[in-house]
């Protein structure tokens, strides 16, 4: 086309990102090269899907074309393979932009996911399934005619560009066909047998007829005297009922005839439906297989893997549908990218196809949950406008939800397939937790976490519960960045002698769900990084402590004089066993781990920061003996000065024990290089003396204050 000059042949360029899409489908070895008919079906099948939709609210839409289907033809001679559909078909702008110019977020995905060792097959998933006829054809065609336009050819062989004419070949009356110029080395897919199994094997519950144009060798029967033909179908069924028929007419003269006739053989085509397309949803569960269902799954979501767990079930009584849902072994790509809000259910209405992504049919925290639903209430032209009000829409989206919990609650019977779910989806399930209060407690049964007593293998709230201590009535839980960081942190110290296991929450998501779960079972949910962990504790233990609170408040007090605002107050502790002091933060503002993550999202609104950010409480064990010895100091001497430098260093480091970050690491390095030289009898003033003989003469330093002196 790009040599025929009729002066109508537009060319573009590949968008950057395409193109290098192409080059490495093009160059790269890969052996799974058959995806790309699945990959070619499918966007006939969604662009058939898209006209039937127009069609429910404008018939005429189908007046140039009546019938749905996708047609394949082979052509040996000339080495195509050709998929039409008879679906919407593109514009010209539609062919542009949807082949070749405008690049998806999935363009760049998929090529890292390649890069990474991913299977070319997932090419579908990124949204770039067009390009994997590449993988077999290094010239593709594509003819296409759309209701609004002119119909219009694109054409290229890779290599950067692109070119659009029109069509002036006997046109198409709607819909798209693909023509692939194989490569010299893949005419094994211009064999039937090969399609014929292709398409069974990936494209089988596609909702349209897929017709292959075969060849048939057809025996037919010359009479062989007189040459007159006697026509005869070898059809199975023709062939019963035209025996059947004869038998009274047979005389013995004909029976004669017969047996001088011969047999020669003719070829002859026609086209073949290729798979089954009444609903899989439709059929009754106990009736299909598992290979069913997954082959199902497969030519749903592109997906190279089989489902991790099904769902199909039927709800009747005051509403009547049925749904086929899916949970993934894996999470998609983009599964919280913010620009996405779709989910992956497709709505049909009594078995018609209305819509993909159908929102509000689901919650945004299942949206990696596939499937279809199928209504038998919803008007069939129902409007995506319409479905948002809609309240037999609310009531399907709650027995959705139902449904799906069941099926986690299934998953969790096998410890692996739970793990496999967890390890992916967790996420969600925290989110439900934060957003669905009526489920929040169904949702709880399904966390897990690492604990102080089981460092190796998450256990659930149940388990917790279950194993609770005698006298215990909360269920603790520590937040913190990673398990190696809560796993040692000082808050654990009494309750882990207390025997009191400590739930490890370690995920940013962590803080925003256990905002919401406040109580498991009737239990508490307590934090022991926040104040006011009250451990039971016996009548000796609490005149123990009255004494020690007595003891210690003097030295409280000078410790808040010296820290200020940096605190809110200065208490006595009652979670620690070894650690000199913690800083504690209130029970309904952040935790440690909260301000953590707050600051690392630097967008957030200061305001609320400075609002919510931890105000601190340090807490100070009573029964250690740094602690006791600053006790001692500050009887003896109000104004000791070693004191404030120690507890302002006892301050960074709790700061540090306690999971929050250091406002300035160089205050506090200079801190700790001050008690080294301390601890190596270096004199200050020595030392400083002899750096700055070391260091030239600095003409703007005359002063010569050392960095030393600076600090507080
Ligand atoms: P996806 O199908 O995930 O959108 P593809 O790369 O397979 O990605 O297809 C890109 C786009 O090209 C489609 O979204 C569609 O707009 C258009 N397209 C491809 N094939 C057809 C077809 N047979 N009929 C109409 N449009 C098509
Ligand atoms: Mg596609």
């Amino acid at each position: 086309m790009a040599t025929e000059n009729q002066g109508e042949v537009e060319t573009y360029e590949f968008q950057a990102e395409i193109n290098q899409l192409m080059s490495l489908i093009i160059n790269t070895f890969y052996s799974n090269k058959e995806i790309f008919l699945r990959e070619l079906i499918s966007n006939a099948s969604d662009a058939l899907d898209k006209i039937r939709y127009q069609s429910l609210t404008d018939k005429s839409v189908l007046e140039a074309e009546p019938n749905l289907e996708i047609e394949i033809y082979a052509d040996k001679q000339n080495k195509t393979l050709t998929v039409r559909d008879t679906g919407v078909g593109m514009t010209k702008a539609d062919l542009v932009n949807n082949l070749g110019t405008i690049a998806k977020s999935g363009t760049k995905a998929f090529m890292e996911a390649l890069q990474a060792g991913a299977d070319v097959s997932m090419i579908g998933q990124f949204g770039v399934g067009f390009y994997s006829a590449y993988l077999v054809a290094d010239n593709v065609i594509v003819r296409t005619k759309h209701n609004d336009d002119e119909p219009y050819v694109w054409e290229s062989s890779a290599g950067g560009s692109f070119y659009i004419k029109k069509d002036h070949a006997e046109p198409l009356k709607r819909g798209t066909a693909v023509i692939l110029h194989l490569k010299d080395d893949q005419t094994e897919y211009l064999e039937e047998k090969r399609i014929r199994d292709l398409v069974k094997k990936h494209s089988e519950f596609i909702q349209y007829p897929i017709k292959l144009y075969v060849e048939k060798e057809v025996e037919k029967e010359v009479e062989d005297e007189e040459g007159t033909e006697e026509k005869k179908d070898e059809s199975e069924e023709e062939a019963a009922s035209s025996s059947e028929a004869k038998v009274e007419d047979v005389t013995e003269e004909e029976e004669n005839k017969e047996k001088k006739k011969k047999k020669v053989k003719e070829i002859t085509h026609e086209w073949q439906v290729l798979n089954k397309n009444k609903p899989i949803w439709t059929r009754k569960p106990e009736e299909i297989s598992k290979e069913e269902y997954n082959s199902f799954y497969k030519s749903l979501t592109n997906d190279w893997e089989e489902p991790l767990a099904v769902k199909h079930f039927k709800v009747e009584g005051q509403l009547e549908f049925t749904a086929l849902l899916f949970c993934p072994k894996r999470a998609p790509f983009d599964l919280f990218e913010p620009r996405k809000k779709l989910n992956n259910i497709r709505l049909y209405v009594k078995k018609v196809f209305i819509m993909d992504n159908c929102e509000d049919i689901i919650p945004e925290y299942l949206n990696f949950i596939k499937g279809i639903v199928d209504s038998e209430d919803l008007p069939l032209n129902i409007s995506r406008e319409m479905l948002q009000q809609n309240k037999i829409l609310k009531v399907i989206k709650k027995n959705i939800v139902k449904k799906c919990l069941e099926m986690f609650s299934e998953l969790a019977e096998n410890k692996e397939d739970f793990k496999t779910f967890y390890e992916q989806f967790s996420k969600n399930i925290k989110l439900a937790i934060h957003e669905d209060t009526q489920n929040r407690q169904k949702f709880a049964d399904l966390l897990r976490y690492y604990s102080t007593k089981s460092p190796d293998e998450m256990i659930s709230l149940k388990e917790y519960v279950s194993r609770m201590k005698e006298g215990q009535d909360s269920i603790y839980y520590i937040t913190g960045e990673s398990k190696q960081a809560v796993e040692n942190s000082p808050f654990l110290e009494k309750l882990r002698r207390k025997g009191y296991e400590v739930l490890f929450m370690v995920e940013p998501i962590d803080e925003y769900c256990i905002q919401q779960l406040k109580e498991y079972d009737g239990k508490k949910l307590v934090c022991a990084t926040k104040e006011g962990l009250k451990l039971e504790e016996t009548e000796e233990e609490k005149k123990e402590k009255e004494e020690q609170k007595k003891s210690f408040e003097q030295l409280c007090t000078v410790i808040k004089e010296i820290l200020g605002d940096k605190v809110e107050k200065v208490i006595v502790s009652e979670r620690l066993a070894e650690s000199p002091c913690i800083l504690v933060t209130g029970e309904f503002g952040w935790s440690a781990n909260m301000e953590r993550i707050m600051k690392a999202q630097a967008l957030r609104d200061s305001s609320l920061a400075m609002y919510m950010s931890s105000r601190k409480t340090m807490e100070i064990n009573p029964n250690n003996a740094i602690m006791q010895e600053l006790r001692r100091r500050v009887e003896a001497d109000k104004s000791d000065k070693t004191v404030k430098d120690l507890v302002n260093l006892l301050f960074d480091t709790a700061l540090l024990t306690s999971g929050f970050s250091l406002d300035d690491p160089n205050v506090f390095a200079s801190r700790i290089h001050r008690m080294i030289k301390l601890g190596l009898s270096i004199d200050e003033d020595e030392a400083t003396e002899k750096m700055e003989e070391d260091l030239p003469p600095l003409e703007t330093e005359q002063e010569g204050t050392s960095a030393m002196e600076e600090v507080d």
